[in-house]
């Protein structure tokens, strides 16, 4: 019993200390390590594999849409950041450049791609010649690196994984469908898969994208009351047509620019679950993308060991052939008790008990890491109580995540106000904006809030500007953000 009350102890409390509380989870559970390179992580297997599953089901998402996926080199001629001004500006202070190899001075020096605009742009003014070859749709899997000043693991680290999709296209319309999919895909993606709510909307002209004409995102609320940037898709009109001459000859046959679109998520989409479903125990994973799913104890006296583990063999491989992805512990050498509190800090989503007195009864114990609430299911059709157990801890995520957003969602009419919502009651707040950037910047200067987005649904409209009173532009989501 003491060894399970240190083991607890060992992580510090959401509310004595949040950031503390990620560290601690991320490294107990051993999602990751650092590197000796400043703002640089290792993927341990259950982080890299939560990685995976991400990635297996967004891709499945994008093939569905008409996507093929290709790979593009990591580096980019530093003259490819010149040709697009707004790019070059927003992506020069993170760039890191090799600039010798081999011992040797390069002729020129050569980007490690921060997002891959530019490489696209040259390989499509290559390929596209007439309206036929068009829409173009690809997406890549990729590492990228942008040498970011503040770092925290997977939320934003130097080097990250992501998938950067790009379109080009005959017309705006087009591609400005293409911008809103992929934004309806990131959303399904993210309430269905990861149960994270979020809110969908537009970026002020000063957190769009550089070199973008609009930027689009999804915000999700952590714990603590930040927001996160889940994801972001570009309409990038024909910005990046013109930087490196993607032209088509159209249906009239005369020479046009392609409007194009880029779109991406990445490994902080691992950081923002964390954030979004954990609490004081640890971890606690969606079940559609949790590396382990279902984590089989056998229990009881040493006298009917063989027997339960016998049983216990027989359902793993049943779970198994069905798709779930289930581990056994059946060490004997750590209590029951250890092991139940080791599978809740690692967040599996279920945990199934077995004991010899279950075994008579042809029965078994699943525990909701979610609830904690404990059913007895029969042997006989528990592939079925599994996976109705893992749609309902899905479920009830999404709407524990939704009623915590609903909480701390507040709505403010000044400054002051947003101020004193930050402090005392943590979260977002919604709020009018006259669209100027003076008045945006002085409510991230005064109080440490971002414009998150122009949402698309806001609960009200607000008439007037938190700011300087005047009639309102837009009403804005202002969040604190990691
Ligand atoms: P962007 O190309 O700037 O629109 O970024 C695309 C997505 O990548 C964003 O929506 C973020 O979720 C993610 N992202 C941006 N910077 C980082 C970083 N330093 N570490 C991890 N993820 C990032």
């Amino acid at each position: 019993m003491s060894k399970d009350k240190a083991f607890v102890t060992e992580i510090t409390p959401q509310g004595e200390d949040f950031s503390r509380w990620y560290i601690d989870v991320i490294k107990k559970a051993e999602l990751m390590d650092y590197s000796p390179v400043r703002g640089c992580i290792v993927f341990r297997p259950d982080g890299y594999e939560l990685w995976e599953n991400i990635q297996r089901q967004l891709d499945q998402r994008f093939k569905d849409t008409g996507h093929r996926n290709a790979y593009f080199p990591l580096f980019i001629p530093e003259s490819f950041f010149q040709k697009e001004k707004e790019h070059v500006e927003g992506f020069n202070p993170e760039l890191p450049f090799v600039t010798e190899a081999g011992g040797e001075p390069l002729e020129e020096k050569l980007a490690i791609r921060p997002t891959s605009e530019t490489m696209f742009g040259h390989m499509y003014a290559k390929w596209i010649n007439s309206y036929r070859d068009l829409p173009l749709l690809i997406n890549q899997w990729a590492n990228v690196v942008r040498w970011e000043k503040r770092t925290l693991p997977f939320l934003r680290t130097s080097e990250f994984l992501w998938q950067e999709g790009h379109t080009a296209h005959e017309d705006e319309a087009d591609a400005r469908r293409e911008t809103m999919q992929m934004l309806d895909v990131y959303t399904e993606f993210a309430e269905n898969v990861l149960a994270i709510p979020v809110i969908r909307g537009q970026k002020t002209p000063s957190e769009k994208f550089a070199g973008a004409v609009d930027t689009y995102s999804i915000e999700a609320m952590m714990k603590d009351g930040r927001a996160v940037q889940a994801g972001t898709s570009h309409y990038l009109g024909t910005n990046f047509a013109v930087a490196f001459d993607i032209k088509y000859l159209s249906r009239e046959n005369t020479q046009e620019y392609c409007h194009t679109t880029s779109w991406g998520v990445s490994t902080r989409l691992i950081g923002a679950l964390i954030m979004v479903h954990g609490d004081d125990r640890g971890l606690v994973m969606p079940p559609k993308v949790a590396p382990t799913q279902v984590i089989m104890i056998p229990i009881g006296p040493p006298k009917t060991r063989e027997q339960v583990i016998a049983k216990t063999d027989e359902l793993f491989a049943q779970l198994k052939a069905a798709g779930v992805r289930v581990r056994v512990d059946d060490r004997s050498d750590v209590s029951p008790g250890w092991k139940f509190n080791e599978y809740e800090m690692r967040g599996i989503p279920v945990r199934l008990e077995l004991g010899p007195r279950d075994l008579e009864n042809g029965v078994c114990v699943l525990v909701s890491r979610v609830t904690g609430e404990k059913k007895q299911v029969p042997l006989d059709n528990l592939v079925e109580e599994v996976q109705a157990m893992l749609d309902e801890v899905h479920r009830q995520m999404y709407e524990r995540a939704l009623q915590f957003r609903e909480e701390h969602f507040f709505s403010v009419e000044t400054l002051d106000e947003l101020k004193t919502s930050l402090e005392e009651k943590r979260g977002f707040a919604l709020a009018g904006w006259c669209g100027s950037d003076a008045c945006e910047k002085q409510v991230k200067d005064e109080t440490g809030a971002t414009s998150r987005n122009i949402p698309f649904e806001p609960a009200e409209t607000k008439t007037k500007c938190l700011v300087c009173g005047d009639d309102s532009k837009h009403t804005v989501v202002f969040a604190r953000a990691y």
